[in-house]
């Protein structure tokens, strides 16, 4: 059982970030935002995977101007990215978001730190300070003899005085690094020092495939230690695959629950189906189910039947046809051609949810 650092909480719209509140999954669209339009329907899609909160680019006025729009056309509450100039962060809060992710030492100087915070203060807003180290401001790393994860802390509190010197404490972290343990070493660190709720992430992180076993490790890692209280697993590819990469992480360790549990066999030379591409597919219909549902899909029936009688439902391939089982009883053999649908609709008819081969 893991235990959960203690710490503030915060509210990101209707989603409570730290203390007892679930760790939650959010992702960031990676449309041009002011086209709000595709923009929209990427968040809708971030949505219907199970996102929960929606980061968006805000870099020019026309992006703020174009967040009025977003807002309204959503469900998950949005925070908006901004760097440097404050004027879109008071845009930005105008439009309706329900966080600005912005670091207070980087716009400009006290004044103008005072009115964003004043702006959030009347709405409701937190901030998220955002540390990351391939922009770490100038000095720090030198000042920590090039410990990356001394810096990040380190420019980390800075950021905090500054709101906290406004009496504002409506804060989250993050400390991002593309290094996993430079990462995990830092939010350690942090953790002894503040008790503002973490976001999590492992940044730049790469591909689909490499990225998340990177953020796999780095937020396992920290997660298990309970640190940290939403994550972003960022990847180069569809944001999509974050999300679902997330809550992956996130069921793993227990500490979420809620869609398909797969559990498919390496094959070996006793394969007698392509359960490669059986589990491929399944996994692709089945990653919007949101019920809890262990799915066995074995290749043979030497270990198969057992695996797929322990599951809810589970597949045991053979030579022509396999045998599928539902809640531990054989429900029926299939020609290899049809078992994948057999196996779908089984689900569908556990959960009482419809997965995307019916769209
Ligand atoms: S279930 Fe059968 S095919 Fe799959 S790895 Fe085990 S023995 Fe090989």
């Amino acid at each position: 059982m893991i235990k959960r650092r203690h710490t503030r909480a915060i509210k990101v719209g209707s989603v409570t970030i730290g203390s007892d509140a679930p760790v939650s999954v959010q992702s960031m669209t990676n449309t041009i935002t002011e086209d709000a339009v595709s923009t929209i329907k990427q968040i809708k899609e971030l949505e219907s995977y199970g996102c929960e909160i929606v980061r968006v680019a805000v870099n020019t006025e026309e992006a703020a101007k174009s967040l009025k729009v977003i807002v309204k056309g959503v469900e998950a509450p949005l925070i908006a990215d901004i760097h440097f100039d404050h004027r879109l962060a008071l845009a930005s809060i105008d439009a309706g978001v329900k966080c600005l992710r912005i670091n207070p030492g980087n716009i400009g100087g006290k004044e103008k730190v005072k009115e964003v915070v004043s702006a959030c203060r009347d709405k409701g807003i937190p901030i998220r300070i955002g540390v990351n180290s391939g922009s770490l401001e100038k000095g720090v790393l030198d000042k920590n003899s090039g410990d990356f994860a001394l810096a990040m802390v380190e420019s980390a509190l800075k950021h905090v005085k500054l709101l906290e010197n406004e009496s504002f404490y409506d804060i989250k972290i993050s400390l991002k690094s593309a290094d996993v343990l430079s990462t995990v070493r830092g939010y350690g660190l942090l953790a002894e020092k503040s008790d503002y709720p973490f976001h999590i992430g492992i940044t730049e992180a790469g591909t689909v495939f490499s990225g998340a076993v990177k953020s796999g490790v780095g937020l396992g890692i920290l997660l298990y230690n309970g640190i940290g209280d939403t994550l972003r697993v960022s990847l180069s590819g569809d944001p999509v695959m974050e999300v679902i990469a997330g809550r992956h992480i996130l069921r793993v360790l227990g500490l979420r629950r809620g869609g398909v549990q797969l559990i498919s066999c390496p094959t070996c030379g006793r394969a007698e189906i392509d359960i490669a591409s059986i589990a491929r597919d399944f996994e692709k219909v089945s990653a919007k189910i949101k019920s809890d549902i262990k799915v066995a899909i074995m290749g043979c029936v030497v270990n198969g039947p057992g695996e797929a009688m322990h599951a809810d439902v589970g597949l045991a391939g053979g030579k022509e046809k396999s045998v599928l089982f539902s809640r531990g009883k054989m429900i029926g053999k299939y020609g290899n051609n049809e078992i994948l649908a057999a196996l779908v609709k089984e689900v569908e008819s556990l959960t009482g949810e419809k997965t995307a081969s019916d769209s």
